[in-house]
């Protein structure tokens, strides 16, 4: 997954235009620009990648989440239901709302389960939220229909989820809003960086003006502009978007090799009949960025990911215990109150997420491995590890 492996002089040549006329600021400051206007460039190629009417470059994806929710009218006490999988940004973003995060289990997609997200449904709720998580994707169309039905708002985290597709259209394009993150890990970088896109020009608009200051960037050298919707800083510079301007015209480039190596390490584990593999739904297709498996039991998936780790297999996690990943260590989340002044409707939130037994989820995130493909391994390299990961396979089920 890591766009950053492959930084390179293409990278770099945007990077420089920037630092050559030294304009930092995506807008403003015509004159001295020379013409150089990487965050909008990003914006349009992005508009082409997505195949989406509009995209809002920010400065995360953490702020993208928050910004496609605050641009559709999600504010303090809505409830957004979001799953129990996924990174710890999903409630973060929706708590810096003043909204209240409603966790539900996941199905073998992992991520939400349409089920778990209808019974979790209430007066208060004003969006879904699905997590693309690992580069593939939920049911999509069962989520959707819910979300028609009960008159939801449907957002796309897929910030891990870029260069993947449901029925040929991109990930992200298919909700209301989709969200991406341009970090440093991910398949595309900025550095530091993220995009909301939508086909809705409202939506769009006041994301726009909400990630910075409210501003309408009418008129030439911010000279006309007025507030016309609150706002805060969530710009991208125009260094970060250089950078993605480079790596987002390789996008296809990186989806290839993603394939190529994921197709290796498939290929030889699927031939363990033990071994099954995460569901995508009819009409998906992931984006490669990782290899989700799953083995009989928790006692397996965790001897076998300890086992990869002793002998080398590196990037391969059962998460499980993992306090970024997934809600049973996520103590902060669920003590939270103690440490922040929050509303007595969030606090009510957290007490259900910290009684609620997800033992769907831990059913399925028990069992998983999850194996990052790498963009710089070499095909002997890959195959050498395809075959490490048999041997060991084999051995912790004997
Ligand atoms: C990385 C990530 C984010 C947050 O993106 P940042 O740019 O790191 O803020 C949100 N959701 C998911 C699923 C992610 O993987």
């Amino acid at each position: 997954m890591p766009g950053f492996e492959l930084f390179g002089d293409l990278e770099r040549k945007e990077v420089n235009d920037v630092l050559d006329n030294g304009v930092l600021m995506r807008y403003g400051f015509d004159g001295m620009r020379n013409g150089h206007w990487k965050a909008k460039e990003l914006e349009a190629e992005l508009v082409n990648t997505f195949k989406t009417n509009h995209v809002q470059l920010v400065s995360s994806g953490t702020a993208a989440v928050s910004v496609a929710l605050a641009s559709a009218g999600v504010g303090a006490g809505d409830e957004v239901i979001m799953p129990t999988f996924t990174f710890v940004a999903s409630f973060e973003a929706i708590m810096m709302l003043g909204a209240i995060p409603v966790l539900v289990d996941i199905d073998d997609t992992l991520t939400l389960d349409p089920k778990a997200v209808e019974a979790a449904i209430t007066p208060k709720t004003k969006a879904v939220m699905v997590v693309q998580m690992c580069g593939s994707m939920g049911d999509l169309d069962a989520l959707q229909s819910i979300c028609t039905k009960h008159n939801l708002l449907f957002v796309e985290d897929a910030c891990q989820a870029i260069g993947g597709t449901y029925k040929g259209k991109p990930l992200g394009s298919i909700g209301d809003l989709g969200c991406f993150s341009f970090d440093f890990v991910k398949t595309i970088t900025c550095g530091e960086g993220g995009a909301v896109i939508t086909n809705n020009k409202d939506y769009y608009l006041n994301a726009d003006h909400y990630s910075d200051h409210g501003h309408d960037h009418e008129g030439n050298d911010r000279g006309a502009e007025t507030h016309p919707f609150l706002g805060y800083n969530f710009r991208i510079s125009e260094l970060n978007a250089a950078v993605g301007l480079a790596q987002v015209k390789r996008l296809p480039e990186f989806i290839a090799l993603q394939k190529k190596n994921y197709t290796i390490l498939r290929d030889a584990i699927s031939v363990l009949p033990e071994v099954t593999f995460r569901r995508v739904p009819e009409g998906g297709e992931e984006s490669y960025a990782f290899l989700n498996f799953f083995l009989p039991d928790l006692e397996t998936s965790r001897k076998v990911s300890s086992a990869f780790k002793d002998n080398g297999v590196d990037v391969c996690w059962n998460y499980f215990d993992n306090n970024w990943h997934y809600i049973r260590e996520w103590h902060h989340l669920k003590d939270a109150k103690s440490l922040f002044p929050l509303s007595s409707e969030v606090r009510q939130g957290l007490e259900n997420i910290k009684t609620t037994k997800f033992e769907q989820s831990d059913h399925f995130i028990g069992r998983n491995i999850s194996c990052l493909i790498k963009l710089s391994w070499t095909e002997v390299e890959v195959k050498q590890r395809a075959e490490n990961m048999v041997n060991i396979i084999n051995s912790a089920l004997l």
